[in-house]
């Protein structure tokens, strides 16, 4: 059964994971500010992703490009002329709505007024800005919609530096923006956001072979990190939903509590980006072929993943409620890896001959591991706050610890308990906790 919307929001909101941009203006509307908890997970996802996707490949390297790039890149890439969505007014409310997100294209979703639209009118989504302190035509800039543009642009000066000869890829995380028309349903569509992409360069006689494998990895990194297999499937576009230049796109749908939506997508690109930018740059983009002495343009895999986005889907997929005597517990049954805390060191009491033991304890786990020191409120509490926020591992200090120097360890989902001896913990926790 999918997790109600609001019960997720409502504990982000609660425990300190995403808070709203400017809270104490008001809010701004479809930015988001991730709290402590929240960015721990985030960073946890992009971790993984990274791992995944370049620590564990010999074919794989990164690049952090700039925000900011010439705008030559955007007309290049086709967002200067096309990056749009069509938008019509309403004249009643003066809302604006997504043409093609309407349920009935004749009424508005705000005030339920028929017939009153303008006429659509086609709106890019990509922020504009002035770089330097002449704000004219010629200093406009754009923040990125994507991050994908700076790995083409950078193609040839990672190709070179990094020695690498196809198939190959190059990969990249960070900020993109869209000035969204329907932004909405919490972090999942926002103005600000964050992605996780990469450009895996092939033969284009093999572009069809490297498509599929990509899709399949792609698929196992969800499932790998514990995403429920029945809310993940992945969904290829028909044909009227492709990109000119793409001859196979896949999204990896997620089933939110509003329906199936897209993850990720990954798209054959064929060679339209290298070749659009060598067209307009003038530079020779092609790859030079020693082996068969010839020079051609790769052709392009693309997984484009949210990592945003992503986060919350994970988040979701981990929210469990379960009656345990008579009580109901919340649960977030996330992979230790994206735990936002690894495991909570809990002496019973305040008492100094405890907190003597447990202090000492989590500084020296914390060397390896996201530990968090609660001495606060009965120990009931502090357990159900840790199974609300993830953390796999609660390790109790209590009376006996005096007498038998060990320790108690419980375990998030089974309850179950340990008795560990003290010098032991590290070693408990190492063989539970993957990297
Ligand atoms: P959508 O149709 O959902 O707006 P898209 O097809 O335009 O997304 P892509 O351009 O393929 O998205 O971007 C790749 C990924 O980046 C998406 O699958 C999604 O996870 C993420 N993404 C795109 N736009 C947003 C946004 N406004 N807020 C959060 N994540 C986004």
């Amino acid at each position: 059964m999918p997790a109600d919307f609001d019960t997720i929001v409502n504990l982000a909101k609660k425990r300190g994971f995403v808070f709203q941009s400017s809270e104490i203006y008001g809010g701004l509307r479809s930015a988001y500010d991730y709290g402590p908890l929240g960015a721990a997970l985030l960073r946890n996802v992009k971790d993984q992703w990274w791992r995944s996707m370049v620590q564990l490949r010999d074919n794989v390297v990164g690049l952090d490009s700039a925000i900011l790039q010439s705008p030559e890149v955007w007309v290049a890439s086709g967002h200067v002329a096309s990056f749009s969505d069509p938008l019509v007014e309403c004249t009643n409310c003066n809302t604006r709505s997504r043409l093609d997100k309407l349920d009935d294209p004749e009424q508005c979703p705000s005030c339920g007024m028929r017939g009153k639209f303008t006429d659509p009118k086609l709106f890019n989504l990509m922020f504009r800005t002035h770089m330097g302190p002449v704000e004219s035509e010629e200093n406009v800039v754009y923040l990125r919609p994507e991050t994908a543009q700076g790995i083409f642009i950078n193609f040839e000066n990672v190709r070179r530096t990094a020695r690498l000869t196809l198939p190959f890829g190059i990969a990249q995380i960070g900020k993109s923006f869209r000035n969204e028309i329907t932004p909405g349903q919490f972090v999942f569509r926002t103005r600000e956001f964050e992605q996780m992409e990469m450009e895996f360069f092939c033969a284009p006689d093999e572009s069809q072979q490297w498509f599929e494998y990509w899709l399949d990895e792609r698929r196992s990194w969800y499932l790998d990190l514990g995403m429920t297999a029945d809310n993940l499937r992945l969904r290829p576009h028909g044909k009227d939903e492709l990109s000119h230049y793409s001859s196979g796109t896949s999204d990896v749908e997620y089933a939110f509590p509003w329906g199936w939506d897209e993850l990720e997508g990954i798209a054959n690109r064929s060679d339209f980006d290298l070749k659009a930018h060598a067209d307009r740059s003038g530079k020779d983009l092609r790859y030079f072929d020693q082996p068969n002495n010839e020079r051609f343009y790769p052709h392009v895999i693309e997984p484009a993943a949210g990592a945003t986005r992503t986060t919350f889907a994970f988040l979701i997929d981990a929210y469990a409620e379960e009656i345990v005597n008579e009580d109901t517990r919340v649960v977030l049954r996330l992979d230790p890896r994206l735990s936002p805390v690894k495991a909570a060191v809990l002496p019973l009491s305040k008492k100094p001959e405890l907190m003597e033991i447990s202090a000492p304890l989590a500084d020296r786990l914390r060397h390896r591991w996201e530990i968090e020191h609660d001495v606060t409120q009965a120990i009931g509490r502090r357990y159900r706050r840790q199974d609300e926020i993830g953390t796999p591992f609660c390790v109790t200090v209590d009376f006996d610890t005096l007498e038998d120097q060990a320790v108690t360890v419980r375990d998030r989902d089974t309850m179950a308990q340990d008795r560990v001896s003290l010098d032991k913990v590290e070693e408990y926790l190492a063989e539970r906790l993957p990297a």
